[in-house]
């Protein structure tokens, strides 16, 4: 499949150019192949640039599966798959202390992705393919039965997936801004990272700006080091909790605020945990027309989650998905304002 990634590659650089990248993220840890195939054919239609997955062989099965059911004429997105720098929350799972669990079902409507269910026992089920650790479910429990774990992943898998010809971009998770962390990822990945694009997604208003100005200096130095295709930041708001509320993509738009001039102007910056189709509406004010576009990951699933089960209804995914793209590829590009 390397016969397209070169315009992928391309591709991404013109939409971040343009301030109309629009990235679907199935989810770091979001492993529902069945799904994630349905959500890559019906977004690739609707024209995004990337789309963002797990770093695991069997996801991008099910994304090179997806490839090859569109139409001819419909570009490839370019595929990234996510990585933990240092013990990102976009990496773990529910699980359930089994002995505390009361069976009640408080829990399950609070779920997205529909990864709660009682069996036919009628005792609580996970699936834990689907979870992807938005801690929706968590305040709903009355016995405090749920609790997270951290999802792993040796270097070596994670290179095997990084050799894969589909890949052409790595988003780099980092939570706590450790920079020994990075370089170890760095030392552990070395090459693999080359011709690629990187993203760092983090979330600068977590931390003083002496340790984001450090952080970067030290991720430039390391991404020059292994020659990526481009770098782009991803600057990560309310993480796993986008709603359709007008204050719900602020944060994202107030961390990217935060970054410091010459980081704005030496790498594009996107937005990502939070974002709905009001985002839109805002990457169109004054004051962020430098924002060069945004991954999107709990509306683009949920708007279209019940719609994906049966062939019968993809056309409504189809239109739905159509809209929500749509919106930020509409966005005025300020460079060719006269
Ligand atoms: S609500 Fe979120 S954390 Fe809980 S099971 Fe669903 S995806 Fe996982
Ligand atoms: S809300 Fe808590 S006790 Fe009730 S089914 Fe869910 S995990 Fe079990």
């Amino acid at each position: 499949m390397s016969w397209c990634k070169e315009d992928a590659l391309k591709q991404v650089a013109d939409a971040l150019g343009n301030r109309r990248y629009f990235k679907l993220i199935c989810g770091a840890s979001f492993h529902d192949v069945d799904k994630i195939k349905s959500l890559v054919q019906i977004y690739a239609q609707a024209r995004i640039d990337c789309v963002d997955v797990a770093c695991e062989p069997h996801v991008l099965k099910a994304v090179e599966d997806a490839y090859q059911l569109l139409p001819v004429n419909v570009p490839k997105p370019l595929v990234m798959v996510s990585l933990d720098v240092d013990g990102d929350p976009h990496f773990r799972k529910i699980h359930v202390t089994r002995s505390a669990c009361v069976d009640c079902e408080a829990c399950l409507p609070a779920c997205p992705v529909d990864a709660l269910f009682m069996d036919g026992s009628h005792q609580f089920q996970i699936n834990h393919d689907r979870c992807y650790g938005c801690s929706r479910c968590l305040p709903t429990c009355p016995s405090d039965a749920l609790y997270f774990q951290p999802t792993h992943a040796l270097p070596e898998e994670l290179l095997n997936v990084l050799r894969h010809p589909l890949v052409g971009a790595v988003e780099l998770h980092a939570n706590h801004l450790d920079i020994t962390s990075l370089e170890r990822l760095f030392d552990a990945l070395g090459t693999s990272l080359s011709q690629k694009w990187i993203s760092l997604c983090f979330r600068p208003t977590e931390h003083t700006s002496e340790s984001v100005e450090a952080y970067l200096e030290c991720f430039a130095t390391l991404c020059e080091a292994v020659q990526p295709y481009g770098v782009m930041l991803q600057i990560d708001g309310n993480a796993m909790q986008a709603d359709e509320s007008h204050q719900s993509s602020l944060p994202a738009l107030a961390g990217a605020t935060a970054l410091a001039e010459r980081w704005k102007a030496r790498f594009p910056v996107t937005l990502s945990g939070g974002i709905n189709a009001e985002t839109a509406r805002l990457l169109e004010e004054e004051a962020h027309q430098w924002i060069a576009g945004v991954g999107m990951g709990t509306l683009a699933r949920t708007r279209v989650w019940h719609y994906l089960d049966d062939a019968a209804t993809f056309s409504q995914a189809h239109a739905v998905a159509s809209d929500l793209v749509g919106a930020f590829k509409k966005i005025e590009c300020f460079m060719f304002r006269k």
